[in-house]
């Protein structure tokens, strides 16, 4: 087994090659949690297709009709300028968390990490068996038992890649229309079969073969820990002062060591192939394995738990541990400014309907003795799923009136449609062109105020040729 150090990355050989890694099955307080929180996030990515809220799965991303159904909400295409401030607002939270208590997304929350650790490595060790089986596995030629244990193992990879590329699909086209893909075959949806080849090559390559090093070489997460964390920041150490000097267990009373009886338990279990010992480092997950496993030694040998355990660099070293500071403070003003700013713009402006004002193509006005005309076209599309009646009129827009024969329009659920009209300005009102209002409010109360501009002749010009017409009509 190779000997970890901080110049080097353990699962990289020297000519560039991958080293595997065959973290040892652990027991512990840490390692149940962290296994249960791993099932409820498997079972909410696969049951949240399947949860429909408001007539439509509680996330869909409808690439189709380019919709995206979030928990009951619904939001269209010009409203997806909302997921930068989602987005902007997730990350802030990361950044507090990272600044609290370090990786603990990596390892306890990550899909990644999640279907790795609790899937794939799982399998893993069924058909393989334990940490040393899979080792003399491994540099074992092949053979017929190997070669079959091999087959058996990539073939479950697979067939679970499979299975949760279909889950992935469904985020994308629904349940049902997984369901059709499957009944009408590949013919029929070459996209998504593609989708469904990729996302399996993708997922058994990445948690069959790649694995770790995604965490270590590729996540962009990863490399931002520098920058959040500081010497408060609870992660998960190895208590140098308790442990060293290290040393294998000994009668010699003059021997004076420290707690860590350099069994090395703590490497052996490590999913990144580190030592702890070594302190903080850029592959550490968090995953809380090795603190387990040395809570086991501890016990064994009849000495405290925690020489490994979540803690902060200054509480190791001086025992004084602090976790409100200035750092944590601007994190926190940041978080609230995105989440708030993505509140109150979302409650103001993603309203349940989008209305849209535009000229009837070709046409700028008509004037006659009467006055002028201009036609608009008002583009409705109603967010909700249920049929919702919609009233527009004009507001704050004196001289001008609505000349159509109704106000009302009436939408289903999710239905587009367009109504048009005509803004008439009566002869002895007309001033010219102006900016007018039109007020569209939907049966629940919400509103939304449109602004057009009303063309026409300047009106002097307009009138006096209306009164030299006339006085050619009727000369005195
Ligand atoms: S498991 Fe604990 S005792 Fe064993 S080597 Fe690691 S730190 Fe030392
Ligand atoms: S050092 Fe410990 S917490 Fe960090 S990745 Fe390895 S086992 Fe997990």
């Amino acid at each position: 087994m190779k000997k970890p150090n901080l110049d080097t990355v353990t699962t990289i050989n020297k000519d560039g090659s991958k080293y595997n890694i065959h973290p040892a099955d652990v027991k512990g307080s840490f390692t149940l949690r962290r296994r249960l929180t791993a099932w409820v996030l498997i079972l909410i990515y696969i049951l949240l297709p399947w949860i429909k809220i408001n007539g439509y799965p509680a996330v869909f991303l409808d690439l189709d009709k380019r919709q995206f159904h979030f928990m009951g909400l619904t939001l269209f295409t010009q409203d997806f300028w909302v997921l930068f401030f989602f987005i902007s607002g997730l990350a802030f939270t990361l950044f507090v968390l990272s600044s609290i208590v370090g990786r603990v997304w990596c390892g306890w929350f990550c899909p990644y990490t999640v279907f790795l650790e609790h899937l794939y490595r799982r399998i893993e060790r069924f058909v393989d068996g334990d940490a040393p089986k899979r080792r003399r596995l491994d540099e074992a030629p092949m053979n017929k038992t190997k070669f079959i244990k091999r087959a058996i193992k990539w073939s479950f990879y697979v067939l679970v890649s499979f299975i949760l590329a279909h889950v992935f699909l469904s985020y994308f086209i629904s349940i049902p229309g997984v369901w059709s893909n499957i009944t009408d075959g590949p013919a029929e949806h070459i996209t998504e079969f593609l989708f469904i080849l990729a996302f399996t090559g993708i997922f058994t390559f990445c948690f069959g073969w790649f694995r770790e090093q995604f965490c270590i070489i590729l996540c962009p997460y990863g490399r931002f820990q520098s920058a959040l964390t500081d010497d408060q920041t609870v992660t998960v150490f190895y208590d140098y002062n308790r442990g060293e000097p290290r040393g294998k267990m000994t009668k010699d009373a003059d021997k004076k060591l420290g707690d860590c009886i350099d069994c090395r338990r703590c490497v052996n279990v490590c999913p990144t192939g580190i030592d702890i010992r070594n302190g903080l480092q850029l592959e550490c997950v968090a995953c809380s394995a090795c603190v387990d496993a040395c809570n086991e030694i501890m016990t064994k040998v009849n000495r405290p738990k925690g020489l490994i355990r979540y803690d902060s660099s200054a509480g190791i070293s001086t025992g004084k541990r602090k976790i409100l500071r200035p750092r944590l403070f601007l994190y926190m003003i940041f978080t609230a400014i995105g989440l708030g700013v993505l509140g109150a713009v979302f409650v103001s402006k993603a309203k349940p309907f989008h209305a849209g004002i535009t000229r009837v193509m070709g046409t700028t006005y008509t004037a006659n003795e009467q006055g002028v005309r201009n036609q608009y076209q008002i583009k409705l599309t109603n967010k909700r799923n249920q049929d919702i009646t919609y009233t527009y009129k004009l507001v704050n827009s004196p001289g001008f009136e609505l000349s159509a024969g109704t106000n009302t329009i009436t939408l289903g659920p999710l239905q587009k449609d367009t109504v048009t009209f005509t803004v008439f300005s009566p002869v002895d009102q007309y001033k010219g062109s102006a900016d007018i209002f039109i007020d569209v409010t939907s049966e629940d109360g919400t509103r939304s105020e449109l602004t057009a501009r009303f063309l026409g002749p300047a009106a002097t010009l307009y009138k006096d040729s209306l009164n030299e017409k006339q006085e050619t009509t009727n000369p005195e």
